[in-house]
């Protein structure tokens, strides 16, 4: 594995490539690599000659302060799992290598309601975020395809629009959720969860069978309600959102009818860590 720290060292190697950008993945991380992040990896190397992943936790993304100080940094034990896992260039820049104009550089990113709806209205600024960073890292690797995962379901559609907007020419990839053996979403932010705590998560997972089980059963505000009340016994301090969405834009959904595909995303929090997570059902 070839690690690079410079824009211009990276952009070099790869314009002398034959397999670039064809045959070129993208994975991007904020690092404290887990087996999700690897099969991001895996699933770019099975289909393309080279594989970037990228580490870097980006600044303008987080809109509480302390939950970007508590960012959990594990770079030592990151680089041995990308090179055990075959990953041929790791990108590893400052804030300043991918910030050439500054962090607070106005650009503003048009993505309509996916803005305002569920991460979007708990995390304000958190999208436009997000979208600056991949504009950069985007514009930085210009690979042929990226790969992201569905457990940040509503970033997946940002960065489609993205790519839509900025008319880049990247086939995009969502890679299914990798879960513990109990069905907790695999994270970076559960390395913050106490014992305890990491008992009582897997409750977002069972709430996903809660309300399969009994999505024709109940009108689907009081299916959620139900839902976050079920998270706050088992132990979630707060409750951000339980959603019945469309797929296709997140809008919320008032009815479900039979065989219908929908999108159950939940964020809540125990203690200082916020957790989400999402999953489709066929109703
Ligand atoms: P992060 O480092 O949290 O910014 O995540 C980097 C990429 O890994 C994003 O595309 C995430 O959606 C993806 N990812 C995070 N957790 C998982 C998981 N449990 N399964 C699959 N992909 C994941």
């Amino acid at each position: 594995m070839i690690i690079f720290k410079k824009v211009a060292d990276l952009k070099t190697f790869l314009k002398n490539q034959p397999a670039y950008p064809a045959k070129t993945g993208f994975v991007p991380t904020m690092g404290a690599l887990h087996q999700g992040h690897l099969e991001l990896l895996s699933n770019c190397r099975r289909h393309m000659e080279i594989s970037v992943v990228s580490i870097f936790v980006n600044p303008t993304q987080f809109n509480d302060l302390s939950d970007f100080k508590n960012y959990p940094v594990t770079i030592e034990s990151d680089i041995l799992k990308l090179e055990k896992a075959g990953c041929d260039i790791l990108f590893l820049p400052s804030v300043e290598e991918v910030y050439d104009k500054g962090v607070d550089e106005e650009k503003h990113y048009a993505l309509g309601n996916l803005e305002s709806l569920l991460e979007g209205y708990y995390r304000p600024g958190h999208f436009q975020g997000v979208c600056k960073v991949m504009d950069k890292l985007l514009h930085i690797v210009l690979p042929g395809h990226l790969y992201m995962g569905s457990k940040d379901y509503q970033q997946c559609m940002v960065i489609k629009r993205l790519i839509d907007i900025s008319k880049l020419a990247i086939s995009f990839h969502m890679v299914d959720t990798v879960r513990e053996a109990d069905g907790l979403a695999m994270s970076s932010r559960n390395l913050r969860l106490s014992e305890a705590d990491r008992e009582k998560a897997v409750s977002i997972f069972r709430q996903f069978g809660y309300i399969k089980e009994n999505i024709h059963r109940s009108a689907v505000s009081e299916l959620q309600d139900q839902a976050a009340d079920n998270l706050l016994k088992s132990g979630f301090t707060k409750v951000d959102y339980v959603s019945i969405a469309d797929p296709d834009n997140l809008e919320p959904l008032n009815s479900v009818s039979k065989a219908q595909r929908v999108r159950v995303l939940i964020a809540a929090f125990l203690g200082p860590v916020r957790l989400i997570d999402n999953m489709e059902i066929i109703a």
